[in-house]
């Protein structure tokens, strides 16, 4: 059950009354899996007006299905795109960073830069074949699972998680396959039953890209 949903014409999310009582001529559907959702009320009222998927769904905006890619396995492996993408880590690992902390939205801690390091090279992510530097922040951040809430941290005001559309079965599908449902990346914040869509690969300016001393200790101790 979530009370906001993302309004294909607004283009952002709005709560389920504002939905009922502004813009009851167009049907919400979830943007994560593509369900039509329902209108539930007790009373009609602004505070208990939610969405509602249907019975078995398996969006992964609903907490039990979040953790969707921990079994993904490549399919094919390639050793030599793997180091290409370690290397590129070393040396941009800084900009990685930025990339990373503008899709979850929030405020990463270093530790947990060196700690999606260390789950995606443990799952195999860097062996993907076809995997590209672009694609590289959503995949690490998908595989990574659940970012905590972290108090006074800016954004991880309360825990969160990315995910693909539920149509992608593998990695390889969002890179061999591309479709429209496979260029948004959604990003779920399970507790308050919200959630935002991004576009793949648009990235804001992020300036100076000096990385500060401490940085490349981060970057060296996930040892790629
Ligand atoms: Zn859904």
């Amino acid at each position: 059950m979530s009370k906001k949903n993302w309004h294909p014409v607004l283009k952002k999310s709005i709560s389920a009354y504002d939905w009922y009582m502004k813009h009851n001529n167009t049907i919400p559907f979830c943007k994560v899996c593509n369900h039509q959702l329902s209108f539930v009320s007790k009373a009609s009222s602004k505070r208990t007006m939610h969405f509602r998927h249907p019975d078995n769904s398996r969006c992964p905006t609903i907490l039990e299905n979040a953790n969707l890619y921990s079994n993904l396995t490549p399919q094919l492996k390639d050793t030599s795109n793997a180091l290409e993408l370690k290397e590129w880590v070393k040396e941009n690992g800084y900009l990685l960073y930025k990339q990373m902390c503008f899709i979850l939205g929030g405020s990463m801690k270093w530790s947990e830069f060196t700690e999606i390091l260390l789950l995606g090279k443990q799952r195999d992510i860097f062996l993907y074949s076809g995997l590209t530097t672009n694609l590289l922040p959503y995949t690490l951040l998908a595989n990574y699972g659940i970012f905590p809430k972290i108090k006074g941290r800016t954004g991880r005001d309360f825990s969160c998680f990315m995910c693909f559309s539920p149509t992608v079965s593998s990695f390889e599908q969002l890179w061999n396959e591309p479709t429209e449902e496979s260029s948004h990346i959604f990003r779920i914040y399970p507790k308050i039953n919200k959630y935002e869509v991004l576009t793949i690969g648009e990235f804001p300016s992020f300036g100076n890209l000096t990385p500060p001393d401490y940085v490349q200790g981060y970057i060296d101790s996930a040892n790629l």
